[in-house]
């Protein structure tokens, strides 16, 4: 579904991403570690182009999307992201984050966006807050908000970018079990985490970052019970 080839990526002179070449399938779940400052963020934000690449190219459903003539708004459409500090509308009810972007960007009508909003709503167990305003809600509630808002525009893939690190850790949970509850369901996925056992229990296939790219990749277990690489095992001592 998602293709990457010979990506790279600096900020002025700067280079943080060198020749990252990935796959992603339809149904897979990747999960991304590594340690700080190591181009995880930016290297996901390329992947619905909220960062445009130095180099290389990045292919969705065989479609170039770092191409001039690609369409921005579709390309976000169809991958939807989750971030560390949600991003709420404040000043728009839950109900009226959820519809928003589906309905300004002609996707659907008022009515059907609310029909679906209300659906995910449900999904994510928070149906009785749609009249509610994000502040009035804990960082878990928003961020389980958050996802659905994405999930509103019937994205192909989500991508999170640690989607749980600004919680309180006790809210840490309903967040990941909603997660994993889109991974079951077959949502394609790409997620940044530091939460080690979500990578492993989660994720199809996990993906070392360090410097400038992509350093060790393979199942959870090839990467937890047998990382090969001096790097990969220092930060899994630090991390686990
Ligand atoms: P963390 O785990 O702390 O979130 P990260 O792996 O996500 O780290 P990035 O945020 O992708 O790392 O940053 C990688 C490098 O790119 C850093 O050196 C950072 O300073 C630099 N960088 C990121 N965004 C920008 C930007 N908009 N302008 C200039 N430099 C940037
Ligand atoms: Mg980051």
């Amino acid at each position: 579904l998602i293709e990457v080839k010979n990506l790279s990526k600096s900020f002025d002179d700067n280079s943080v991403l060198e020749n990252v070449n990935l796959q992603i399938k339809k149904g897979e779940v990747v999960a991304i570690i590594g340690p700080s400052g190591c181009g995880k963020s930016t290297f996901i934000r390329t992947l619905n182009q909220l960062e445009k690449v130095s180099g290389g190219n990045i292919y969705l459903d065989g479609e170039d999307i770092t191409s001039k003539e690609a369409n921005i708004n579709d390309i976000r459409r169809r991958v939807g992201m989750v971030f560390q500090h949600f991003n709420l509308f404040p000043h728009l009810t839950i109900l009226n984050n959820l519809t928003l972007a589906p309905v300004k960007l002609g996707i659907m009508s008022k009515k059907e966006a609310e029909e679906k909003a209300c659906e995910l709503l449900k999904r994510v167990g928070l149906y009785d807050k749609k009249d509610a305003y994000p502040d009035s809600l804990s960082g878990g509630q928003k961020q389980r908000i958050a996802i659905a808002r994405s999930l509103a525009m019937n994205p192909e893939v989500m991508l999170f970018d640690e989607p749980t690190s600004a919680l309180d850790p006790e809210m840490v949970g309903e967040v990941l079990s909603l997660m994993k509850e889109l991974a079951d369901d077959g949502m394609t996925m790409a997620v940044v985490t530091h939460e080690m056992r979500f990578a492993r229990e989660v994720a199809d296939r996990v993906l070392f970052f360090d410097e400038k790219g992509i350093k060790e990749e393979g199942t959870p277990e090839e990467i937890f019970e047998n990382p090969k690489s001096d790097r990969l095992k220092e930060f899994l001592s630090k991390v686990l």
